[in-house]
Formats: structure tokens, sequence, C-alpha cells
């Protein structure tokens, strides 16, 4: 049995009617808060009430009560968790920037930066729409509200809000209660237990079966009322027994006799699929005591009144649970061998079982500070986080634990209110890719919250993505450089190998035509001839033959000389026609980064192993040594395409004056070029050498940039670099 299945009878002070909570006043609030506040902070609290009625004024709840009287109940929550000063205070305000003509720069100069915050983080929160349907989604969508929270205090803000809202459930329309009673099960529920907060979780709980379940509520409390009246004796003689004890003992202990709420019977029933006697036959204590001593002074006598029942015997203090609990747990054989379960534990520690990580915004007297306040809440999330890491046990609590404490991962929505988690840092490709791998690759844009916006951009928390895909879309190289997941990488690595393969069988087939030629081309060739080459190079078809030629492994000549095997074409003019290529076709064409050809330049092509052919410019010293070497090279030339952009170097020597770089910079853009990349080469008292690489569409375009260039007065003398 857990901590959570347990409620006391005692009324915790808790209003669960609106009558009640319509009553509460302001002045209830403040008296409230004296109680634990200096009176300045009070003062503060009661300025952001008056502000709020003011911003809320007309306005009125579906019960027909003012607004004001929900964040006045909010804050009420919050206050009886003990909360600081500024929570309060963003409780009360926590609708105004939501609902009102209320602006957070407003907020910022009435209240400050903090609160402001804290409102703004609650309206966040209030953005975000649960809709998906699948069960599996409520645990993101839990981790994306604690993602997006850098302050802790925004979701108990959130769950007061909530609370107060599951409270005065009764007013809305019944598809609208249940949908809202489903969401505080999923959602705001288990929030409430990751952090402990035990008396919010079971209220938030028992409200929501309540509503979900109306008519099974309802004949679980008539059994509940039913079987507390045959308890009763059986009930008052156990605690006499135990306060007998108590008392000869001479310890000072609170002692409650405690019963399962609904929910939890509901849930343990249909888990364990028992009996409703099963479940509820059972009889729960709880003693509360000064120090750990005496908790286990205490387990000493309870076995001494009763004989516990093997095994049964929990050390929480020892080792806590999960979530930070701590608690003695014990059953005992009672009268008529009926189960008693008895839980023991020291006053702090129950403080935290009920409030978990409220409690530790618990005021202390000279540590009014909200920052140290959350800075010991973290410090309590950090501390159960190492529990658990020493304990070994489920690591559940650690994964829901760490988006707050260590962000590292973000939670988004697609469009159709699914939520996807992703490593942070993670872009729109990611993202495309973890949607489909057919999406990540004919994806084209990605509209983040309805904008638009590069597939580059890394994503946030909550926010809601698009992908847009265009059929025949490929995906881009330049992507590897900035995508995070496996997924993307390998899908983008492996398209781009496929459409290499493609690519280099294309341009093998065109190099061994050429090499063919005149005499056959490579359809003319008898099958059984090609088939025997295959085979003899160890090759699974013709199309690994011509990828191998297309990406440089082999000279196009060679295997010419193997398959046309004429030797009365030896001494018949070979093709000179060169070959056509196309900028774009970038997987077995590069262009030599010593000479950077552009179109229009004479070229020749160079087959380099695995990289398919290196185009340089006939100029280039690197090509030189090939020019008596023709089975070194092949003639290729340009096939006009417009719109592509080449790099080209040039160099521009200028003199020594001010606002000479600007006006080349000038006429550069002019042109429609981008300047790549800009080194300073040489420099004397009067002139400047330097070498820009810009992009150009062609020679045509460069001659242009040229002429235009040499026109600028303090331009001396201007050259294309050589290779
Ligand atoms: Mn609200």
């Amino acid at each position: 049995m857990g901590e959570g299945a347990i409620t006391t009878t005692v009324p915790t002070g808790a209003a669960t009617d609106v009558e009640d909570l319509a009553r509460f006043r302001v002045s209830d609030l403040c008296e409230l808060l004296e109680t634990f506040l200096d009176p300045e902070q009070v003062a503060e609290v009661y300025k952001a009430y008056l502000f709020a009625a003011e911003a809320h004024e007309g306005q009125h709840r579906m019960s027909g009560e003012p607004y004001i009287f929900h964040p006045l109940a909010v804050a009420r929550v919050m206050a009886e968790m003990r909360m600081d000063a500024k929570s309060i205070v963003a409780a009360i305000l926590h609708d105004t920037m939501e609902d009102t003509h209320v602006d957070k720069a407003r907020v910022v100069a009435e209240f400050g930066e903090e609160v402001a915050e804290l409102v703004d983080g609650v309206s966040k929160l209030t953005h975000l729409k649960f809709q998906s349907k699948a069960e599996a989604q409520a645990e993101n969508f839990r981790k994306m509200m604690l993602a997006i929270t850098r302050d802790l205090r925004v979701i108990l803000v959130k769950l007061a809000d909530r609370l107060h809202n599951m409270r005065t459930l009764g007013v809305m329309r019944p598809d609208k209660r249940r949908r809202i009673a489903k969401e505080t099960l999923e959602i705001y529920a288990p929030i409430a237990q990751r952090l402990g907060m035990n008396a919010v979780r079971r209220e938030l709980e028992q409200l929501g079966f309540a509503a979900l379940y109306p008519r099974r509520y309802r004949v679980l409390a008539e059994a509940v009322a039913k079987a507390r009246g045959n308890r009763k004796e059986v009930l008052q003689k156990i605690e006499n027994a135990i306060n007998v004890r108590l008392q000869e003992a001479g310890v000072e202990a609170r002692l409650a006799s405690r019963e399962k709420n609904l929910h939890s019977i509901y849930k343990k029933m249909k888990q364990k699929r028992l009996p409703f006697a099963e479940v509820y036959d059972v009889f729960a204590f709880r003693l509360v005591v000064r120090d750990v001593d005496t908790c286990y002074r205490m387990l000493g006598l309870m076995h001494n009144l009763y004989k516990p029942v093997p095994g049964r015997f929990k050390d929480y203090i020892a080792i806590p649970k999960a979530n930070g609990y701590q608690s003695l747990h014990t059953v005992l054989f009672g009268p008529h061998g009926i189960p008693i379960e008895v839980q023991i534990r020291t006053e702090e520690m129950d403080r935290v079982a009920e409030s978990g990580i409220a409690a530790h915004w618990l005021y202390k007297a000279g540590d009014s500070e909200s920052s140290r306040a959350q800075a010991r809440a973290r410090e309590w999330l950090k501390g159960v986080l190492e529990i658990q890491q020493s304990a070994g046990n489920s690591i559940e609590f650690l994964e829901n634990v760490k988006v707050d404490l260590f962000p590292e991962e973000v939670y988004m929505f697609t469009p159709n209110g699914d939520i996807l988690e992703l490593p942070r840092g993670s872009t729109a490709v990611d993202f495309a890719y973890a949607v489909h791998s057919d999406v990540g690759n004919t994806c084209v844009a990605a509209k983040i919250d309805r904008r638009l916006a590069p597939l580059s951009t890394q994503l946030e928390s909550g926010q809601t993505v698009e992908i847009i895909t265009a059929p025949g879309a490929r995906p881009n190289p330049a992507w590897l450089a900035f995508v995070v997941t496996g997924k993307a990488r390998t899908s983008i690595r492996h398209y781009l190998k496929n459409l290499q393969r493609d690519e280099a069988v294309n341009l093998g087939r065109r190099l061994l035509d050429k090499a063919l030629a005149p005499a056959l081309t490579l359809d003319e060739v008898p099958p059984e001839r090609i088939e025997a080459l295959v085979k003899e190079l160890n090759l699974s078809g013709l199309d690994s033959l011509l990828a191998d030629i297309g990406l440089g492994n082999r000279m196009a000549q060679l295997v010419a000389r193997r398959l046309g095997a004429r030797e009365d074409d030896a001494g018949s003019p070979a093709d000179t026609r060169p070959l056509a290529i196309k900028g774009t076709e970038g997987m077995v064409l590069s262009f030599a980064k010593c000479c950077n050809p552009i179109p229009g330049d004479p070229v020749v092509g160079v087959p380099s192993a695995g990289r398919g052919l290196v185009i340089h410019r006939e100029a280039c010293r690197n090509v030189a040594e090939y020019r008596d070497k023709p089975d070194k090279w092949i003639a290729v030339e340009w096939t006009p395409e417009p719109g592509s952009e080449y790099p080209v170097a040039v160099r521009i020597q200028t003199a020594n004056k001010r606002g000479a770089l600007a006006s080349i910079a000038a006429v550069i853009a002019d042109l429609g070029s981008n300047i790549d990349n800009v080194s300073f080469d040489e420099r004397d008292g009067t002139s400047t050498t330097i070498t820009f690489t810009v992009s150009t569409q062609g020679r045509r375009h460069l001659a242009a940039m040229m002429r235009r260039l040499r026109r600028i007065p303090e331009v001396m003398k201007i050259s294309r670099a050589k290779g």
C-alpha cells in the first residue's frame, strides 16, 4: 500500500463546497497570510487583489459569481501550502494576462519582473492544449509542461488553479466536465504526485473520479458509508488500545485513523481485480511523532501490541521512496485477524508526504528570499534524484524530473496534437524525420507556431511544428551539419548514398559510351560479353560496373577496350566530342578548389577514385602534367544551366583609401553576388592586395563584375586568381 492510497478522516480545512469558497474574502486571505508573511508582503498581496479585481471587473464565472473569487481561491490554495509572497501575488494575477487587457509590461511595472515571469509562465501553460486521445501521449504532455516551466512555482500555481476549477466543476456542461476531469486525472494528478504533493494529488483524483464516472462514484460512496458503520466499533477498540500503549510509554504522538479515498479504492479494485470488501476491509492508522528515534520505538510498541504480518514491514525512512516520501510501514494482525496498516513518521516527514515540493517554500523567519526557497525546493528535487539513483529502483521518477532539472529533451506538438519528444537542439529537419522518413526526405520548409521558419531552426518545448513537403524534393547534404538525431542523420546519408549511386551509374554509362565510340555504343555490345566481364571482375551486374566507372574507380577506356575487342578499331580516331556536364550533378561531380572553374571556362575532368569526376580549369597547374596523357582525363564542356552559382577568387589591388573596400563590396552585391571569403594578401604604404572569393554564375557574369570593379578609382589592378 502506498502512502497515496490514504486520506485522513479528520477534515484538513480545505474548502470543498462552492458556498464556502464564495464566502472566502480577501480579508480572510490576509488573515491567513499574516500567520507566516511580513506585513509588507501581505500589503503587496492586497495590492494585487485590488489590481486583479479591477482587471476582472464585470467578468463572471459560469456559476454567476464575480470572477475575482477564482483567483482569490487559487491564492488561498497557495497560502494553505505556505508558499512565498511572490507565488501568492502571482496566483491572484494568474488570469489577468490571459483574460483582460493587462499586458506583461504592466505587471512588471506594478509587481516586478519575478511576479510577471510567474504570471506569464502560467499563461503559457494555459495555452498548451492537450488534445491527443492516445494514452501514451499524456506522459509526454506532462513532461512538456515541466520542460516549458523554468520556475517550479508556475506549476504550483497551475495546480492550484486546476484544483479550484475542479472544486467548482459542477456548473459546467457535462461533456466539458468530463473532458476537464479526464485531463485532470491524466495530466495534473500525476504531476502533483511527481512533485510529492499528495494532498493536492488526492483531491484532484477524487474530484476527477467523481466527475468522470459519476455513477461508479456514487455506488462506491454508498458502499463505503455502509461499511463504515459496521467498522466503527472495531476502529474505536483499536484506537483505544493504541492510545493506552502511547500513554504507558509516555510518548507524545498524533494518531489518526485513515480511510482510503474512493478513487484509490476504485483504482485498486480495477488493477488487482479485487472485490470491494477486500480492498476496503483494512484498518489504517498513522502515527506522527517528534523524531526518528521515536519512530522506531513506536514500531516496537506496535509489534508488541499486535503480531506483525511477516514480510510487510517497510523502512522508507532508511530508504526513502522515489519522490522523497519517508515513513515506516507495517501491517498487524488486529482483533479477529483483521489486518491493520500502520504508518509511523515525524512531523517533518508528514509535511513532505503531504506537500512534497511545496513543503520547501514554508516560510521561516529571516529567510524571506523566494529565490532561496526556490533553491531549497530544487535541492529537495536533487536530493530525491540522488536517492533514486542510489536506491536503483524504478527509473520512472528520474525520467520525469530530469526534464526540469537537466533539460535534455524538448517536446513539440504535431499539427494534429500529438507530441513528439526529441533531444535538445533538434531542428525542424529532425522533427520531419521523427514524423516519418518520407516526410524528412521531401521536406522543404517548416511552420513553427504557424509561422514559416528555415529547416535548420532549433525547436523549443511547446511549439507546434508543421512540416511542408514537396513532391520530388530531396535531402540536402548540408542538413548533415545541423541535424542532431540519429534517425535524421542515417536517413539522409542513406538517401544520398542511393542518389550518388544513381548518378554514378548515369555518369558511368555516358563515360563508357564515349569511350566505346565511334565503333559501337553500349547497347550494341553483345550481352554475353558484358556478362563475362562483370563475372570476371566479380561484380553484381552491369550497374555496379557503371557505378564503378562513374565514381572514378575504373577507367572507362580500359573497360571499353575489354568490351569493344575489335582490333581494327584501334586505329580509328577516338571520340573527341567533350562530355557535357551540369553543375548540379553534385554527387559524382566536384569542382576543384585549386582553380575554381566556372561555367564558360575551358575545363577537363579528372576521374578520381571514389569521388567521380573532379573538374579543373584547363589552365590549372595541377592538371598540367596530364596534358600528354589522354587516358588520365576526359574532355568536358558546360551545359548551360541558369541559376547555379560557383565560387571564384578575384585578386584586387587597391589604393589605401577610406571607403575603397566598401565601394568594392557594393559593386559585388549590386551584381547579385555574395562574398564568401576575403583574405588580405599584401599591404604596403600605398596599396593593399585582397583576394575576394565571390559567387558567380559564369564567365560572362564574372567579366561584367570585373569591368565594373575596374571603374572604381581606387582599384589599381584586378585579376582572377590562378589555381
Ligand atoms: Mn484560472
